[in-house]
């Protein structure tokens, strides 16, 4: 079970989500297993799972339970247009300072390549390295020409998260190369700071076909790879550009007017960092760039949110030239 925590005038509101389940379901946390020989048995089949390659372990609750709720979504004139409804997202993506702090077995038995590793450029090379030639989801097989895994600061203080690559992200293997990216680019220079003093990456690392959005089994499949990015970068603040990289964030159904506007706690779930000082990040939710480039109205709106967060991490914008 996880919960989202959110900050903000309106005080703290929640919403637990019931979990996907995948390889392996233990329906209690496994530390809290009191039997020594089940516990025994649990991490040696975590430990037959890793020798396989495979690390990603997700939890199934056994009765969803009913809680606080955020409303649903309305309607999100957002830049990827139309979003798939989320009822229920997967406990593996929430990603909430509190709960995530609870040590689970499975980040002690489930390390991954870069686990310890404290060089992030080492580290990050370590997950683009298990990434691989990805086939994990059907995204590799509708067009893709590359993997775009991110780019930037490996120690950055802020980092953005986009949803996936376009038709130039994926001629470039960069994330946000057009005209969206152009745009980035500005809001970045307008906040004071450079495109190499930050991260950019996406929930997914192949282009939808079409430029659609990304399917829910596609950002599940995916994201666990940004988690890990997001564990070795240790961001202070984390900027969601759009709806549908909020949502695969936060794990929160909401429409953007609920979304933006305040700052949420946010760990990684399922990627361990490897300082334990670090004690995740600020996240904030802008709109996205091409959203923006549609209706340059709502450039305001985006700029309030830069500022927020501009003023937490103490920037100011540069001075313009005279004349
Ligand atoms: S989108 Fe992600 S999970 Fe899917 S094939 Fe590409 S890299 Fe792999």
């Amino acid at each position: 079970m996880s919960e989202v925590r959110r900050e903000g005038a309106t005080g703290t509101r929640s919403r637990r989500t019931s979990a996907v389940s995948s390889r392996i379901i233990p329906t209690v946390p496994v530390h809290s297993i009191q039997n020594s020989e089940l516990r025994r048995a649990l991490a040696e089949r975590i430990r037959y799972y890793n020798e396989l390659g495979i690390y990603d372990f997700y939890r199934r609750e056994g009765v969803p339970e009913q809680a606080e709720t955020i409303e649903p979504a309305t309607e999100i004139s957002e830049s990827a247009s139309v979003l798939n409804p989320r009822d229920e997202m997967p406990a593996k993506k929430a990603a909430v300072a509190s709960k995530a702090k609870d040590e689970s077995i499975f980040e002690v038995l489930n390390p991954k390549p870069e686990q310890g590793v404290t060089d992030p450029v080492a580290a990050l090379k370590l997950i683009r390295e298990d990434l691989g030639d990805c086939t994990r989801c059907k995204l590799h097989k509708q067009g893709r020409k590359q993997i775009v895994f991110g780019v930037g600061n490996p120690r950055a203080e802020l980092m953005f998260v986009g949803e996936g690559p376009g038709a130039d992200e994926d001629a470039q293997g960069e994330p946000f190369v057009g005209r969206a990216g152009q745009l980035l680019n500005n809001m970045i220079k307008a906040m004071g700071i450079r495109r190499e003093d930050v991260y950019i990456a996406n929930v997914v690392k192949c282009r939808p076909p079409g430029n659609r959005t990304p399917e829910r089994d596609e950002c599940d499949t995916c994201s666990p790879f940004l988690m890990r990015q997001i564990a070795v970068i240790k961001p202070k603040v984390i900027v969601a550009l759009g709806a549908v990289a909020a949502k695969n964030l936060l794990a929160i159904n909401a429409a953007m007017s609920e979304l933006r506007g305040r700052f949420y706690d946010f760990m990684p779930f399922g990627a361990r960092s490897s300082d334990p000082s670090w004690q995740g990040a600020k996240l904030a939710v802008t709109y996205h760039p091409a959203f923006l480039l549609r209706d340059p109205r709502q450039k305001g709106e985006a700029w309030k949110d830069l500022q927020m967060v501009m003023k937490y991490l103490g920037l100011t914008p540069p001075l313009k030239q005279e004349g």
